[in-house]
């Protein structure tokens, strides 16, 4: 009220001020004026047309005064009758937000959706087409930009999505910062004084998201320009076991790290930083990313990633995304030597749009807002890094992830072969360190299986002859040619010799 008042006040004083002067004015002009001149003028005022645009200017202006003063009451007036929460984006409500909405019923007065595109979890879910028609995700309706109705509750609740205007400059670095500077946000109101209901609302909608991460693994993930975490995706766990390393450097790994959960103690007695770095060096395709994604799942932590090899991150970004990733994150720098590269290369402007070497550093040394970090590096190129980088404190442990070894080779061999009956049937999670799924199978297929997997133990043997750590295979090249292969067993063997001669070395 008080602020009414004093908007209206403001208005009518400008108002008398204007008055004032126009009277000053016209004195200090008829002072001037010569009789002669003195009395031209009058004759214009005695013109009755002159005086009928003297007149509807008067009541220009008048209209112009009274419009600001309605919308001005309008807006204060209208304030009084409802309440509203913001959200804005950057922060994780925004998103839990955002879907909450999409969840509700659309209502008749929505008439502006957006629309995107979802592959739902279970197959069972998938949009078939027609028989024998590729899979195709589901399409998830939202209100888009603007103001919307809907009900909770039986109560209306208003949601307006403000999107901040696009600019539409021509300098691409310009175009991408200004949308850094501007969010977009979420507003949810409803009429009266009681903001309960609001607040019940976004209490529902973090609930809900936490039911849906339950078990899940969250990958955070960012693009070039934001300073936070623009990209969720709730992903089943990936199997810890499905990944497979050298002998031992898993377990060795998950040790590490289990010790360092434990031990906040043991850092805070000795005042050292609570935080853990690892570095995973080693060519493309070896499983450096799939092995930390796993490991989050197995620890039930999220994994946030960064991709410094993408330009677009300054030093100032980086900072904030690390010291803002979310609780019991992993945090995993992608490609460390890709950006330093590229500064060299001195393609961007240091410090501008890329991020540079004490920029890391500096990021990497404040990331104590989070107790107990664990911070991942990945590389394909260790000699590329800068000491400063690797050195005790922000590196912990480097682990090279090598062109797969014998233990690689059969691993792998039997992860997409075993899983497979006599008849060429897939049978449900057969893994293969031996334990089996469940699932009631009749004696009779059971002992085909049995057999056809002595069978593939022995194929894989053999193709551990074949395939050595010398041929410098990667991991992922062996999961093509396996999979390839997986409904016959019987032609590996014969097929290696091509499989080596055609390999890509990356
Ligand atoms: P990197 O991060 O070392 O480049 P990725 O983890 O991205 O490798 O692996 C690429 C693909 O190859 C993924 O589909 C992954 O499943 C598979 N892959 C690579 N290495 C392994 C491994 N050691 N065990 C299981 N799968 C692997």
């Amino acid at each position: 009220m008080d602020t009414l008042v004093a908007k209206t006040g403001t208005l009518l004083n400008s108002a008398a001020d204007v008055f004032d002067q126009v009277v000053s004015k016209a004195s200090q002009f008829e002072s001037t004026l010569s009789p002669a001149a003195m009395s031209v003028v009058r004759g214009f005022m005695g013109n009755d047309v002159l005086s009928a645009g003297f007149f509807l200017m008067i009541i220009g202006s008048s209209y112009t005064f009274f419009k600001d003063l309605i919308v001005g009451y309008y807006q204060e007036v209208q304030s009084w009758f409802y309440v509203s929460i913001i959200v804005q984006e950057g922060d994780q409500l925004y998103n839990w937000l955002s879907d909450w909405i999409s969840e509700r019923p659309l209502t008749n007065s929505i008439r502006h959706l957006s629309a995107k595109t979802v592959w739902p979890e279970n197959d069972e879910d998938l949009d078939y087409f027609d028989d024998g028609e590729e899979e195709r995700p589901k399409l998830v309706y939202a209100p888009g930009s603007g103001s919307h109705v809907l009900y909770h509750m039986g109560y209306k609740v208003s949601v307006s999505r403000e999107t901040p205007e696009q600019d539409n400059s021509s300098d691409d670095s310009d175009r991408d910062r200004s949308r850094f500077l501007k969010k977009q946000s979420i507003t949810i109101s409803t009429i009266g004084w009681d903001m309960r209901l609001l607040k019940m609302i976004v209490q529902d909608a973090m609930d809900k998201s936490y039911k849906k991460k339950a078990g899940k693994t969250t990958i955070y993930s960012t693009q070039p320009f934001d300073s936070y975490w623009s990209n969720t995706e709730t992903r089943t766990p990936r199997a810890f076991h499905s990944v497979i390393l050298a002998k031992g450097l898993k377990e060795e790994l998950l040790s590490d790290i289990t010790m360092f959960r434990k031990s906040a103690r043991w850092y805070q007695d000795r005042g050292i930083p609570y935080r853990r770095g690892y570095l995973l060096h080693g060519p493309p395709g070896t499983g450096k990313t799939s092995f930390i994604v796993a490991l989050a799942g197995h620890l039930k932590m999220n994994v946030c990633i960064v991709n410094l090899g993408i330009s677009g991150f300054n030093d100032k970004q980086l900072n904030q995304l690390l010291n803002g990733a979310p609780r019991n994150s992993i945090l995993l720098m992608e490609d460390v030597d890709a950006a330093l590269v590229k500064r060299k290369a001195g393609k961007d402007q240091e410090g501008e749009n890329n991020v540079t070497l004490s920029g890391i550093l500096n990021s990497l040394d404040g990331i104590t807002a989070q107790e107990g970090s664990v911070v991942f590096m990945t590389t394909n190129h260790i000699r590329k890094l800068a000491p400063a980088l690797i050195r005790p404190g922000r590196c912990d442990r480097k682990l090279l992830f090598d062109y797969a070894d014998e233990h690689q080779v059969r691993g792998m061999c039997l992860k997409f072969l075993l899983s497979r009956s006599a008849s060429g049937q897939l049978t449900k999670d057969r893994i293969p360190n031996g334990e089996t799924s469940s699932d009631e199978v009749d004696p009779e297929e059971q002992a085909r299986m049995d057999a056809y997997d002595a069978h593939v133990r022995e194929v894989a043997e053999q193709v551990c002859l074949k395939i050595t750590h010398k041929d410098a295979v990667t991991t992922a090249q062996l999961q093509a040619f396996f999979m390839l292969h997986r409904e016959s067993p019987d032609t590996i063997v014969d097929a290696i010799p091509d499989f080596l001669k055609e390999l890509v070395r990356e």
